[in-house]
């Protein structure tokens, strides 16, 4: 027999595939296109996926490599998966194997998958789900905006992208998951994909879907898993034993060959966007794979983000609307502004949020204060002097923790003992500036003695699983007070909490980051709509919000007294417009990292007058600047921005100005990120 050649996709910044020659051996099959296969490179060996085969190779005789093994054990990756790799490669102007084998669990790259046999056998058992123990709970009756949009959905023929826009407490969820039985019934093979923006913050939802689905194969995949429970779970999916995957924005890579719709809650949460390595965008590939598949894709949320708002404007989405709480007796709290200028706040708390507290802890009823901001204080610094605490590593300041009585760097993780006296001027007296989360806990400590007051946020919560049962506390009542960052916005389902206080939003206001205000917006109506969600109780207290703010007359806090989202998100996509910013013109950014800032710059100045900027009509570059955070662990970041009102064209762009950066030898480290969040 003639010998095969096989062309692998591999896991390196080299853009392009390798030839390998496959030798056969008594009783091995053939290998196949989707296959893994392990493969000499340098001096390592690695895993690839084989993408094509042939008898042919234009590598020499003499340089060609032979093929390790292949994985015949684990069923191949669909011609469709291996399409969205590649879309989602060239899309993000890398290399397909850079996209393709990151998104295979880990077992099933190392050389020795010895677990692979095991896990695959531990498959056929089915042992994923605690289903035994699980008792199915109820589904409510849907109201009529439910029901309509649970009809539309499952009976959706082919590709259509839905957003279903409900307010906080609409019965989202609730849709997702008759939608899903509907969907599941009509298929007895179909599979659902459900993404969430953090699984150890929404443990309801997961709770729910397994309670509601019992007796149905139901996976995970979020980054926190075990390698080995990872396998697992993404063989359950890959092999369709899986009929729900339950999965953070890494599932949307997840291989499903019989997915029947995509679900994205909270569609307009960051985290969608991965921010390393392949900054891809879970929520746009999910649109993408629906099309692919011609399978519906829904995407929830009460504050959508401005693309997907613009989509359905344009009728490109069709928008479902839920307009009211759906617990019979639940009505959206009031939102009220207090303004700190003329009440001036102590232990950062006016009188009237005190006030507001009392009368919660009279009628046995939760409180919510977020403030965004962990630690004890932000800084710390020297009256005689004005030393403060900055970072030696960072543009940064280090932040208090006091009770660990450490000074931390939140961004590179520079710790120190917090100084006795100046290390400046040697005066003992150093004070704290401004307030985090565990000052807050402090100062309430004192002013209500008797309460029972509970912090959530990154420090609390270190511990694997622990934010999880923080918020068990939370929901069994043992809680009367409860501080927390953005962690404690996320679809937290409280039954017992009628207020909910924002602490000192104002300076995302002010922001250099044009998208600031947006996300403002929606943390603070996330945050707001945990209060009042299992409705009036007699003689309890009315649901409210306060915001205590320096600007009470900012239009942002306005729509938000009004419920106004759609008022709020067609005025900014008006001023995008006018300013002609995203989603109106496609961005790219391209980062340089140096140990000096004029290095990077200097970089970045290079590539700007590049042959292929030349050549190409209808981009913008700007000019380089520093990051807004230049400095993190003593490398200096620049970026600069290109634009253009055509996507076609931009990427037309990218693909000739990235190779042209490539074939240059630079000192720097840089990259370019398309569809940028964080400009
Ligand atoms: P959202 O995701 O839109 O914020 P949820 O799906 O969490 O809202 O629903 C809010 C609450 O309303 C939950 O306690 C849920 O069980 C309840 N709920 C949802 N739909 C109904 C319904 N049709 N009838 C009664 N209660 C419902
Ligand atoms: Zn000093
Ligand atoms: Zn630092």
């Amino acid at each position: 027999m003639e010998p095969i050649y096989l062309t692998i996709a591999l896991d390196t910044p080299l853009d392009r595939l390798f030839d390998y020659r496959w030798l056969p051996e008594d009783g091995c099959p053939l290998p196949e296109i989707g296959q893994i296969a392990l493969v000499p490179f340098g001096r390592q060996e690695i895993a690839g996926l084989i993408v094509g085969i042939s008898q042919q190779t234009e590598v020499p005789a003499d340089k060609i490599k032979t093929v390790l093994a292949v994985r015949h054990q684990c069923p191949s990756l669909s011609p469709q998966w291996i399409d969205l790799c590649r879309f989602a490669a060239d899309y993000y102007q890398r290399p397909l194997g850079e996209v393709a084998i990151p998104a295979l669990p880990k077992n099933l790259r190392v050389p020795k998958a010895t677990s692979l046999d095991r896990n695959l056998k531990k498959l056929a058992k089915l042992q994923l789900a605690h289903e035994h123990d699980a008792t199915p709970n109820q589904e409510p009756i849907l109201n009529a905006e439910q029901q309509a949009a649970v009809e539309t959905i499952a009976s959706t023929a082919g590709f259509a992208s839905y957003l279903l826009y409900g307010v906080t407490g609409s019965g989202k969820t609730e849709v997702y998951l008759q939608t899903a039985a509907r969907v599941l019934a009509s298929d007895s093979q179909a599979q659902i994909l459900i993404l969430v923006p953090e699984i150890n913050l929404t443990p309801q939802l997961e709770g729910n879907i397994r309670q509601r689905f019992s007796g149905i194969q139901i996976a995970t995949l979020h980054s926190g898993m075990a390698e080995g429970e990872r396998l697992l779970h993404w063989l359950a999916a890959h092999t369709g034993e899986a009929r729900i995957v339950l999965g953070t924005r890494l599932a949307i890579l997840s291989s499903l060959p019989h997915l029947k719709m995509i679900v994205i809650d909270e569609e307009h949460d960051p985290s969608y966007k991965q921010q390393e390595g392949l900054r891809y965008s879970a929520r746009d590939l999910a649109v993408w794979r629906a099309h692919q598949l011609a399978i519906p894709v829904v995407l929830g949320s009460a504050t959508p983000s401005l693309e997907t708002w613009q989509h359905a404007k344009a009728g490109r989405y069709r928008k479902l609307e839920l307009r009211q709480r759906a617990v019979q007796s639940a009505v959206l709290p009031v939102v009220k502004i207090v303004n700190t200028e003329r009440e001036k706040p102590s232990e950062g708390l006016t009188q009237r949020l005190v006030t507001a507290i009392r009368l919660r802890l009279e009628k046995g009823e939760q409180s919510l204060l977020f403030l965004n901001r962990r630690g004890y204080a932000p800084v710390i610094h020297c009256d005689a002097c004005g030393w403060i605490s900055n970072c030696t590593r960072c543009t940064a300041h280090l932040v208090m923790h006091k009770l660990d009585k450490k000074l931390r760097c939140h961004h590179c993780g520079l710790e120190q003992r917090i100084p006795r006296n100046c290390p400046t001027c040697g005066n003992v007296d150093l004070q704290p500036l401004g307030r985090g989360t565990q000052r807050l806990e402090e100062g309430l400590k004192t002013l209500f003695p008797e309460a029972r007051v509970f912090r959530i946020d990154a420090d609390s919560t270190r511990l694997k699983g622990s934010a999880e049962a923080a918020f068990d506390t939370v929901h069994r009542g043992e809680v009367d007070i409860l501080i927390g960052t953005q962690m404690v916005a996320k679809g937290h389902d409280f039954k017992n909490l009628t207020l909910v206080a924002a602490l000192n939003p104002d300076s995302a206001l002010f922001s250099q980051d044009f998208r600031a205000s947006e996300r403002l917006f929606a943390q603070l109506m996330q945050v707001a709509g945990r209060a009042g969600r299992a409705g009036q109780k007699e003689g309890g207290n009315l649901s409210e919000v306060l915001i205590q703010t320096r600007y009470p007359d900012h239009p942002l806090y306005h729509a938000l007294m009004a419920h106004e989202y759609p008022r709020f998100a067609d005025d900014l996509l008006e001023e995008r417009q006018q300013a002609a910013m995203p989603p109106f013109i496609y961005q790219a950014l391209l980062r340089a990292e140096a140990r000096e800032l004029e290095t990077a710059i200097a970089f970045l100045q290079m590539a700007s007058q590049c042959e292929p900027v030349q050549a190409h009509v209808g981009i913008t570059m700007n000019d380089p600047i520093p990051m807004t955070m230049v400095r993190v662990h003593n490398v200096e970041r620049a970026q600069l921005l290109v634009e253009s009102n055509s996507r076609p064209a931009l990427q037309a762009f990218l693909k000739d100005w990235i190779a042209e950066l490539r074939s240059m030898k630079v000192r720097v480290k840089w990259g370019v990120e398309i569809d940028p969040v964080d400009i």
